[in-house]
Parts: C-alpha cells; structure tokens; sequence
C-alpha cells in the first residue's frame, strides 16, 4: 500500500520528471555521448550493442589505431579488417556489415555528407535508419539524439529497470518494440512542459543520469540503500521487484 494519497499523488510522468531532478543534483553534468566527432558517437552505437562500453573502448581504439574512425576511414576498410579491429566487442559478422550499410547510406542516399544526413528531420530519418540492418530503435535513437543532436529520448534497460520496478509502468511482458516506444512515450510526456528547445539537451542528460543510477544502483539486482532514488519508491511505493 502506497503513503501517498491517490489525490495528491503525482502522475507517472510528472514522477519521472522530478527523478530527473534528483538524480541530476546528486551526479551533476554528465557530459555525454563519451566520443569526440558525431560519427565516433554512431560507431559507437552499433558496438556497444549487447556489449560492455570497455569492450566498444577496446575496439574503438583499434579503429583510431587503424585511421578509421571517420567515414573515408570504414569506406576504405575491407569488412575482414573491419571485422578485425571490432573484435572486442564481439558479434564482429553482424556488426560489421551494420557499419558497413550504414556508410552505404550515406553514400548512396546522402552523397557522402554526414551534415545532410543530420540535416534530415528526425522522423524521416528515424525510419530511414530503423530500414538498415542491425538497427532497432536503441540504436536509431541513439544515433539521432546524440550524433546529430536530435529532440529525440531514447531508452534502454536501465531505464526499463527503473521504471518498471517503481511502477511507473507496468511491467511487460516481452521486452519488444512496443514497449521501447512505451518508454520512450513516457520519457517525452515527463519533458512536455519544458520548453521544445531545451528537448534535445534534456533528453541527452536524462538517459546519461539513467546509465549512471542504473549502473551504480539498478542492475538486475536493485541496491536501494543509497541510492538518489529511493525516495521516490518509499514515497509512493511500490516493493522492489
Ligand atoms: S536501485 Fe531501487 S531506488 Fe534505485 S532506481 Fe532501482 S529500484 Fe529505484
């Protein structure tokens, strides 16, 4: 039984929103994505797929080792040696090809400008991503928001840990698109009252703070003691799953 009584207590949304502002005054700026040019920020968002940042680090200096951490770069590599040089991070078959058609994309659709691609609107281009191989909506999104500074959110399994074990959603099932896009749908709804042009940033620091709690407190094992965000589930409950 939740303290908090039904006509007071916040939507989910709302909730969520305040979350934010917790965990941003208990880690401060996060300064995200970890990469230098927007197309080391989607490198990095095919590598880090089932795979530990370590890893995606390991391979992405292989790459810079390699001088291919630019498009030229990958156009120029043979998919053997792409292959190769990503092997830290493991599903190397998959993953390179995914580089690869996505380089292709921009070849071939963009005339080989990153700076048209990002000139795209997010929706078009959001499906035009989510059309290539090796790309689901973690990753579309992702390279959207934070290669090319989109008003989009993302979401991940931090975020779904979070939100499902405070139960500002209930808990699905199966962990498909559907319920990406419901992530997603509540992490815009938390930010609606805030003005549009500050979209973009906010959602950029809010999945950074998400990683940061998720990895600190809620893995797949939740550590309350501690955590910025216990105050939220002893308020309005409900038991940790
Ligand atoms: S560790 Fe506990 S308090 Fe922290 S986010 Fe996870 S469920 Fe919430």
């Amino acid at each position: 039984m939740s303290s908090a009584n039904n006509k007071t207590r916040p939507t989910p949304a709302r909730r969520l929103r305040t979350m934010h502002e917790t965990l941003a005054q208990a880690y401060g700026p996060q300064h995200w994505w970890p990469a230098k040019t927007p197309f080391e920020v989607i490198l990095g968002a095919y590598l880090t797929q089932n795979t530990a940042w370590k890893a995606v680090e390991r391979s992405l200096a292989n790459l810079k080792n390699a001088g291919a951490v630019t498009l030229e770069g990958i156009r120029a590599l043979p998919v053997e040696k792409l292959q190769e040089l990503i092997r830290p991070s493991g599903f190397v078959t998959r993953k390179a090809q995914a580089v690869k058609a996505f380089v292709a994309l921009v070849d071939e659709e963009f005339r080989g400008s990153l700076a048209r691609v990002a000139a795209t609107p997010a929706g078009p281009l959001r499906t035009r991503l989510l059309g290539l191989p090796g790309v689901g909506p973690e990753t579309a999104d992702a390279i959207l928001l934070y290669a090319f500074g989109k008003a989009v959110p993302m979401a991940d399994e931090y975020l779904r840990r979070i939100v499902e074990r405070h139960r500002l959603i209930s808990p699905a099932p199966n962990h498909n698109r559907k319920g990406y896009e419901a992530l997603t749908s509540l992490t815009r709804d938390a930010f609606a009252a805030d003005s549009p042009n500050r979209h973009a940033d906010l959602y950029n620091e809010f999945h950074a703070l998400v990683v940061a709690v998720g990895k600190a407190h809620c893995g797949r094992t939740a550590k309350c003691g501690g955590c910025p965000l216990a105050g939220d589930l002893q308020r309005y409950g409900p038991k940790v799953l």
